[in-house]
């Protein structure tokens, strides 16, 4: 029969994995509890409704990269490929706004995006993200910045880079974006032909570009940052004013661009160029219409999402601890009545007293258990040769005893209380 493998741009968390992922979490809880935000879980498939209005009919995600599917009802449904229009939706759904303000909310969780796949880029990737839903106040900008920082920090994430910049509000935006379109229909013979292609779609992302003729038309084109309204470009000048006082290095740079529709004045994104390619680590920004956009009160947020695959392979290596095994339970003689299930229950029994145990699994000869035994590390082993019989043996000093069964576990704790 031919192999079945893993679908393209997906990867299996092996065990050996584990540890640095489960660092990932621990550190996040740590940072983010320490600033009152809570976890939340939303479903992985939502109405594809959501994203379409939520994250904007004319990003790429909703255009080309959404997982949807037909419900078998008639509805259409998508895994999510970004966690703030869900974490919204349940915001507004489970009415969080009578809530004390801001709701601040965490997760971690696989998001879906039909991408291509490479390294750093898959079809099913982990985001890490928080969410300060209900405030405006240029602090919770900073915050939010600065928690993304930190973990960024405790990963051992170095070398990276914050740009900010500020978008303004939708009117000021489409205002620009016209004065924007007419001018890279002004430059139209200079532009890639993926740019001219997207004039009227999304010009923003004509700043994106890594065509060198349409660079040199974008460094001299139009910035919205000169055009912001006076509330806006004092929201955002309070913004880089606290994080100057934190001393996060930054750089204003006008031509940031995400690929999400939804967002209002502030953004940011970190970026690491250990990554190559897919240099973003993480990024986000503000999302004042988001909430009023899917049906909910006009309700200001921001949050950001940072990528747990780039962070691993950006951050140092976190020591694994290889974990303790205090006991490896060897039935030597199976044929023997009683000595298996005696056996089975001595493993049992030491794991609900604490200890970490283990029985021998494969029948292995008492020569080859003995070798099994210091693989995994273990520090004793107790060989049930019948119904009451064992002899424990010390794995340090090679040491060998009889004792009654029963007397196994209390040896083994008095032993793990004098280390
Ligand atoms: P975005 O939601 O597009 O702003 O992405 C936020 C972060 O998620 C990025 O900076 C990446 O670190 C990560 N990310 C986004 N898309 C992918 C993907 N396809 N594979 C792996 N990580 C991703």
């Amino acid at each position: 029969m031919p192999l079945i493998q893993a679908p393209r741009g997906t990867y299996d968390v092996l065990p050996e994995d584990v540890a640095r992922r489960g660092a990932l979490t621990a550190r996040a809880t740590e940072i983010f509890s320490a600033a009152g935000y809570h976890r939340i879980e939303t479903p992985v498939f939502e109405a594809t409704e959501l994203f379409a209005r939520g994250v904007g009919a004319a990003t790429d995600i909703v255009q080309k990269e959404m997982y949807s599917f037909d419900d078998g009802g008639g509805r259409s449904l998508t895994l999510r490929p970004e966690g703030t229009a869900p974490i919204c939706r349940a915001y507004v759904e489970h009415g969080m706004h009578k809530l004390p303000q801001p709701v601040k909310l965490w997760y971690l969780a696989p998001f879906f995006r039909a991408e291509a796949p490479q390294r750093g880029r898959y079809r099913q990737f982990w985001q890490v993200g928080a969410e300060a839903i209900g405030s405006a106040a240029p602090e919770t900008d900073a915050e939010l910045i600065v928690l993304l920082a930190e973990l960024l920090a405790a990963m051992g994430v170095a070398g990276t880079r914050l740009r900010l910049a500020s978008l303004g509000t939708p009117e000021t935006r489409s205002e620009y974006r016209e004065q924007l379109t007419a001018y890279l229909h002004a430059h139209e013979s200079e532009l890639a032909p993926e740019v001219r292609a997207r004039i009227e779609l999304n010009p923003m992302r004509a700043f994106d570009s890594g065509d060198p003729g349409t660079q040199r038309v974008m460094a001299v084109a139009p910035k919205l940052l000169d055009q912001l309204a006076p509330e806006d470009a004092e929201h955002f000048a309070a913004v880089r004013k606290l994080l100057d006082v934190t001393g996060i290095p930054y750089e204003v740079d006008p031509a940031l661009v995400r690929g999400l529709d939804y967002y209002t004045r502030t953004l940011f994104e970190f970026t690491c160029d250990a990554l190559g390619g897919q240099s973003g680590v993480g990024g986000g920004g503000r999302y004042d219409r988001l909430i009023e956009q899917i049906g909910g009160h006009p309700t200001p947020g921001i949050g950001f999402a940072a990528g747990v695959e780039r962070i691993l392979l950006a951050g140092s290596a976190q020591p694994i601890a290889t974990p303790n095994v205090d006991l490896l339970v060897v039935v030597s003689d199976h044929e023997r009545p009683g000595a298996l299930s005696a056996g089975f229950e001595l493993a049992r029994e030491a794991r609900r007293a604490g200890l970490s145990a283990q029985l021998e699994l494969m029948r292995r000869s008492l020569k080859s258990a003995m070798k099994h035994a210091d693989r995994l590390g273990a520090d004793y082993v107790a060989i049930v040769s019948g119904v009451g019989e064992t002899s424990l043996r010390s794995m340090a000093t090679g040491e060998q005893r009889e004792l009654a069964i029963v007397n196994v576990i209390p040896t083994l704790l008095r032993a793990s209380r004098l280390t």
